[in-house]
């Protein structure tokens, strides 16, 4: 099985395209590479019942976000106002950016 690299990184917008938050739109918080898995501002948000501890001594539900596959949201193109396919190309300086395949914006800021 031939694996695609992740094109997404930290700060990226992306777009939720399967699962429960479908049609979301968030910031890439994290990328964890070996899992293919990120983790979405406000994306796939679940309760966590914490005990009481040092920090909360009450304890109680917490909200954060769950990391979510890769394969399950797109690149957001500023220009397009949509979700895109990526590619990689290199500026004349030799620098690789990631460059919207539909309008050809750069992605990388
Ligand atoms: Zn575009």
């Amino acid at each position: 099985m031939i694996r695609e690299a992740i094109q997404i990184k930290k700060d990226d917008k992306v777009k939720v395209i399967a699962g429960k938050d479908k049609g979301k739109v968030g910031k890439v918080l994290k990328v964890n590479r070996k899992k293919s898995r990120l983790l979405v501002e406000n994306i796939n948000v679940v309760k966590r019942h914490t005990k009481p501890n040092a920090k909360n001594r009450q304890g109680g539900i917490l909200e954060s976000e769950a990391p979510i596959h890769w394969s399950n949201v797109m690149l957001m193109c500023n220009k397009c106002i949509e979700p895109v396919r990526s590619k990689n190309k290199a500026l004349d300086d030799g620098k690789m950016v990631r460059v919207c395949r539909k309008c050809g914006e750069v992605i990388d800021a």
